[in-house]
């Protein structure tokens, strides 16, 4: 089953003469463990198709599915719940919580979500953990460098049982050296099993995903897997 369905999702802005077709009868299915990129110009869709699918906002037309279960068929509460239990959000400006360290920071979607201050702590530090940020668990995002507040806003968004993970350009404010690391992140964090959509501007950190799919005009006009990236040239590497 598919962790992420859009079928013939459309998504209208506006009405009479300032409406907007933000997306037009888009088609795309992510599975378990995929990571998807999303590319396209400024104005495509891409932030509209991250939104959609993370039920932030709802479709004008067409049907999204989350594990198999469409999204209008639940109720608000329900939609709530899968916000918070199943989906990951990562944005370009971290929006880490400043008062916070790492940890309490990672912790605070299980706690919002009645999980006890302790067990949500226990997971915050096994996924900072994962994510090589065991030193950095009791620091400010203040004393963190950018690349590392990232790491810190993708721990967050996978701590708990997450099934996908939504990421909006998070490579956006860093340079290339962190911007690499971030989505090697994201990459390792999907092989775990969430399924991942990715908006990024950069062909070179698309290259990470499995698939690449391109926006035009609100339409997706092209779907392709990548020229064989980094990653796989070590593998093809290690597997001589
Ligand atoms: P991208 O992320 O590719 O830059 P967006 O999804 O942000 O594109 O926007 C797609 C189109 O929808 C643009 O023409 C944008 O102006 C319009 N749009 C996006 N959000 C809204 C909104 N809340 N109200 C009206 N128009 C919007």
């Amino acid at each position: 089953m598919s962790a992420l369905e859009l079928i013939g999702v459309t998504k209208v802005y506006g009405r009479g003469a300032g409406e907007v077709q933000a997306l037009r009868e888009v088609t795309l299915a992510v599975e378990p463990g995929e990571l998807v990129a999303v590319m396209g110009p400024s104005g495509s869709g891409k932030s509209t198709l991250l939104t959609i699918a993370g039920t932030l906002e709802s479709a004008s037309s067409g049907d999204v599915l989350i594990g198999g279960m469409p999204v209008s068929k639940l109720s608000r509460n329900q939609q709530a719940a899968m916000r918070r239990r199943a989906i990951g959000y990562v944005f370009q400006d971290f929006n880490l919580l400043a008062g916070l360290t790492a940890a309490e920071n990672v912790a605070l979607p299980l706690e919002l979500d009645g999980v006890s201050t302790r067990t949500a702590r226990k997971a915050a530090l096994e996924v900072l953990d994962r994510l090589s940020l065991s030193a950095r668990a009791e620091h400010f995002p203040d004393d963190l460098s950018g690349g590392e507040r990232q790491r810190v806003a993708i721990a967050r968004a996978v701590v708990g049982e997450r099934r996908l993970l939504l990421a909006d350009e998070p490579s956006g404010a860093l340079d290339s050296v962190n911007g690499e690391a971030v989505m090697r992140l994201v990459r390792s964090t999907c092989q775990g099993g969430v399924a991942g959509v990715v908006v990024t501007h950069d062909a070179q950190l698309a290259s990470w995903a499995d698939r690449v799919v391109f926006l035009r005009d609100g339409r997706m006009v092209d779907q392709t897997a990548p020229p064989a990236g980094p990653e796989s040239l070590l593998q093809a590497d290690a597997a001589r």
